[in-house]
């Protein structure tokens, strides 16, 4: 059935990179928003927008029944989640789809399979995809969890089935160290996600994260569109993400692409997903977990593949067949993408928020910017800290790499810290560039020392710059970059006295 009125129960980048698409099919599209994004570009780029309540997502971007409830008054066919929100939840999804309405995402029960860790590894291994060594069952008593870690040896990892965005997980070093770190990723796990199951697994000590991107239609066709490398992260989470992975050969990348493929059939899923793998350093794969949804970083797979994800999304959830085969698919050159967070990589990545007083885009070719603020607008603190993100496309890897340092002193951001200037050190690290490296990445090599030294240099630039802009009375002609600098609100302030 075509889809004719989209509703994006979601907001910032995400919303607005799912709307240009539907808008490119002939869709309309209908944002929703709370008070505190009024004045969003999600809301003003949409053609129609309803507000859901305050800026909290509990009144707001979660109220799942509100806002079915406004998709049948308004007469809206169908609802793309997005990513976060709403996304993973599989008693929306079964709700949408009992009130007659669309949902371009997977079926409620492949999430919920897939949406708790355990019961996605008890679903996998039927079919024959490698597993980290450890428990597929929750645990209670500690002297059982201390008998499997024994036995798969140390160092073990506990961790949240529920768990996501990197949280509930702790790292077991020893024996004597197992009960208070297993209370403690109990209690975490609680608190996170309201349910308390944890399991063991082996501690990977030098992983990469790899991640397939699937894509499955309603008439048993599903495909790879290869791999995501994600190991560079902090807590967990990944701030530089590329395609293809500068480590796999192309039978692994089979290997693991049919891996993929299998994890689908264990759920039967639809739609597009993502299948998270880690790779040991003998580059043996293990299955991590699968996220349901659209993914981050999925950009970077549709520059190297020219597929629109958002548009097979759609497609799908129409019960339209794939339109290409795995045979179809070939990787064109080199994507990397950098995930520009309102956070201070020099104070342990701590959000903070302001006013974008100053903000303006790199262009050219092979650059792509998904982003969901305009200058002068306030980062609100309600939400992810993730304000845009940078994605670079070349021939090969290192263009892609050098394109990005020239994208990153482009942007000019004013008024908060971002992750720029951090990414701008990783992608000059001589182990980024060489491709050998693990998930350890920033504990390994990254200390804020290092950026703080560059940065005092920039504020004196920019004081500089700024006193320039003030005194000719025209902008002035060099550019902030924003990769290394640290402008804060009252600098910016007084150089505009
Ligand atoms: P990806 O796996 O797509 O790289 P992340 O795991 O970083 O993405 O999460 C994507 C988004 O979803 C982020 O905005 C994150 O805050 C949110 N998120 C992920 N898992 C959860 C969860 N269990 N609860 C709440 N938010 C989550
Ligand atoms: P989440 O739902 O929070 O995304 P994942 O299972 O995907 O949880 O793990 C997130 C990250 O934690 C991985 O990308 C990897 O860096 C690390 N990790 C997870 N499991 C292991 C493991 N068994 N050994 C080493 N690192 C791991
Ligand atoms: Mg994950």
């Amino acid at each position: 059935m075509k889809i004719k009125r989209l509703l994006i129960a979601n907001r910032g980048e995400i919303a607005l990179r799912i709307m240009r698409s539907a808008k490119e099919m002939g869709i309309t599209t209908i944002a929703v928003f709370s008070e505190a994004d009024r004045k969003s570009p999600h809301v003003q780029f949409a053609d129609e927008a309803y507000c859901l309540g305050p800026a909290p997502s509990s009144q707001s971007y979660l109220k799942g029944d509100a806002i079915i409830e406004l998709c049948l008054i308004k007469k809206i066919d169908a609802i793309h989640p997005g990513y976060g929100f709403l996304s993973e939840n599989a008693d929306f999804r079964q709700k949408v789809e009992a009130a007659g309405l669309i949902f371009v995402g997977p079926t409620a029960s492949a999430m919920h399979i897939m949406g708790d860790k355990i019961s996605a590894k008890q679903a996998v291994k039927k079919f024959n995809v490698p597993l980290v060594p450890g428990l597929d069952e929750a645990i209670t008593d500690v002297d059982y969890a201390k008998s499997v870690a024994a036995e798969i040896g140390y160092p073990v990892l506990i961790k949240a089935s529920a768990g996501g965005g990197g949280k509930g997980m702790r790292i077991v070093e020893m024996e004597s160290e197992l009960e208070s770190q297993m209370q403690r990723a109990i209690s975490e796990a609680v608190n996170a996600f309201g349910d308390g199951s944890v399991f063991v697994e082996k501690y990977v000590t030098s992983p990469r994260h790899i991640e397939i991107q699937v894509l499955a239609d309603t008439h048993g066709n599903c495909v790879y569109l290869f791999e995501r490398e994600c190991s560079v992260q902090r807590r967990h989470q990944k701030v530089i993400e590329e395609a293809p992975s500068s480590i796999l050969t192309p039978e692994i990348r089979k290997q693991m692409g049919e891996a993929a493929v299998n994890v689908c059939k264990s759920c039967d899923y639809t739609n597009a997903g993502t299948v998270e793998f880690i790779l040991d350093e003998n580059l043996r794969f293990y299955f991590l977990e699968m996220n349901t949804r659209l993914q981050v970083e999925h950009p970077v797979s549709e520059m190297i593949t020219g597929i629109d994800l958002v548009k097979e999304q759609i497609l799908i959830a129409e019960g339209n067949p794939l339109s290409f085969s795995q045979d179809d698919l070939k990787i064109n050159g080199h994507a990397v993408e950098v995930r520009v967070y309102a956070e201070d990589p020099t104070n342990n990545f701590l959000p903070d928020i302001g006013r974008l007083s100053v903000y303006r885009r790199p262009q050219g070719n092979g650059i792509r910017v998904d982003d969901g603020f305009e200058e002068g607008m306030d980062i609100p603190i309600y939400y992810d800290p993730m304000i845009a993100k940078l994605i670079t496309h070349a021939d090969n890897r290192q263009q892609a790499i050098d394109k990005m340092i020239r994208a990153i002193d482009e942007y000019q951001i004013v008024g908060i810290t971002t992750t720029l200037s951090f990414c701008k050190f990783v992608l000059r690290h001589p182990a980024f560039v060489s491709g050998m490296f693990d998930t350890h990445f920033v504990n390994k090599h990254f200390k804020p020392e290092y950026l703080k030294q560059e940065l005092n240099t920039e504020e004196a630039a920019i004081a500089a710059l700024m006193a320039h802009k003030v005194f000719s009375g025209k902008p002035a002609k060099a550019m902030v970059p924003a990769g290394e600098t640290r402008v804060k609100e009252s600098l910016w302030k007084k150089n505009r006295k």
